[in-house]
């Protein structure tokens, strides 16, 4: 089985990683072991398994062989030690703060994160005593600022959702050390292929799997990748009796997605460049954020340092604001309306109305996420079809 090895490179883990031919009949693709229990050959060896003194499967709930294959496969990618499969990326938001904070805890978190992994510790967590701020994790002083004798967590999203702002991971990471906390990176937006946060002493990494991972619309899921195995045994106690594993049918179908990780992920790259190269020439737009527009010499040497690339999302807000911004959704004809990224096929969105519309819009503007703001998750087609159906869109506005 080809593994953890330093030496292969994101391209052959993607496609090897956790995957060996199937030892019964050496099928190359892997099977799907669509079973919910598992049986065994005698007491003894129930007890054992329940023990933890042998190896060997239970229940699905508790793992699975195929779960195990891109469990293996995506630890591998982010450089870590193990990895958890759950049911959805929140699934795997959630596991986190379950396992790591309790009555009293602080955590300080991305002010502009995914709106649900802000929103559930608000609402939710906050209902058990857990409490939280939200800065700008991309200025370490104002996280320094925020932080409190009982912060256990340091929550970071980078580059963050939707306005691409880039967070340094390696000086967070060195900051929560040094005050006994861990550090967490969401890493759905570039994807193991452009960043590993395990790499700049990140301690947990967080997928949606949803996005690029699977990539091709078509499932949710998530994922944990940890730093260290005792970590791992601590969110995996948890997450086998809170419930949110992964089905082995759609960690089958994430496998495939796995395959063309890194082709998909370098196609759509290359064309967010181009559309965002296209958009920061437009009279009818205002500003545009991609990280590979960066003009802050202090932000593109960090971009340099921790991610391989600017990935493929763009923001962008029209000089016409929201109501420009409407137009423009509804004129764009092979761009697809509807929220979620990274996938094979290019989406548009609105985020104050779509993704951002549950926080309030004093914590959106707090966030920079401006009610003009239109965001792109750009795919693999061509770019010059993409282009122009962003052109037909744009011209209509001027
Ligand atoms: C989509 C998303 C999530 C939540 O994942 P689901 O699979 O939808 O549960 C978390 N973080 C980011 C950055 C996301 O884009």
């Amino acid at each position: 089985m080809v593994d953890r090895r330093d030496d292969l490179n994101p391209d052959t883990l993607c496609i090897h990683a956790g995957q060996a031919p199937d030892s019964e009949f050496g099928a190359v693709a892997p099977p799907i072991y669509q079973t919910s229990t598992f049986a065994f050959d005698s007491a003894e060896q129930g007890a054992a398994r329940f023990a933890g003194t042998q190896p060997g499967y239970i229940y699905t709930r508790m793992g699975n062989p195929t779960i195990r294959m891109l469990e293996d496969n995506l630890a591998a990618l982010e450089g870590g030690a193990a990895a958890l499969a759950t049911s959805s990326g929140m699934a795997a938001v959630s596991t986190m703060y379950f396992t790591l904070l309790g009555q009293g805890d602080h955590l300080v978190g991305s002010a502009g994160m995914y709106g649900p992994s802000r929103l559930i510790v608000e609402r939710d967590f906050s209902r058990f005593g857990v409490k939280s701020t939200w800065v700008d994790t991309g200025d370490l002083e104002a996280v320094k600022a925020a932080w409190r004798p009982d912060t256990k967590l340091l929550y970071v999203e980078t580059p963050t959702n939707p306005t691409l702002a880039v967070t340094d991971i390696a000086a967070c990471a060195r900051w929560a050390h040094a005050h006994g906390a861990l550090l967490a990176v969401d890493n759905t937006f570039l994807s193991p292929v452009l960043q590993q946060p395990l790499k700049h002493g990140a301690d947990l990494v967080l997928h949606s799997v949803t996005k690029f991972i699977n990539g091709h619309a078509d499932v949710v899921g998530g994922v944990l990748v940890f730093r260290e195995e005792a970590l791992w045994k601590r969110l995996r106690a948890v997450l086998f009796y809170l419930g949110g594993t992964m089905d082995p049918h759609q960690a089958w179908l994430v496998l495939r997605g796995t395959k063309t990780l890194a082709l998909r992920v370098r196609k759509a790259q290359e064309n967010a460049a181009a559309l965002a190269g296209f958009l920061s020439n437009h009279p009818a737009v205002e500003w545009v954020r991609f990280p590979g527009l960066e003009t802050d010499p202090a932000k593109r040497a960090l971009i340099a340092r921790q991610m391989s690339g600017p990935g493929s999302l763009i923001a962008f807000e029209l000089k016409g604001g929201l109501e420009a911004g409407r137009r423009l959704l509804d004129g764009v004809k092979l761009m697809t309306l509807a929220v979620s990224l990274g996938g094979v096929e290019t989406l548009i969105q609105h985020p104050a109305s779509m993704t951002h519309a549950a926080m309030t819009r004093e914590n959106r503007l707090g966030a920079g996420i401006t009610d003009g703001l239109v965001r792109l998750s750009v795919g693999c087609e061509d770019a010059a079809d993409l282009l122009a159906d962003l052109k037909r869109g744009l011209d209509g506005l001027v």
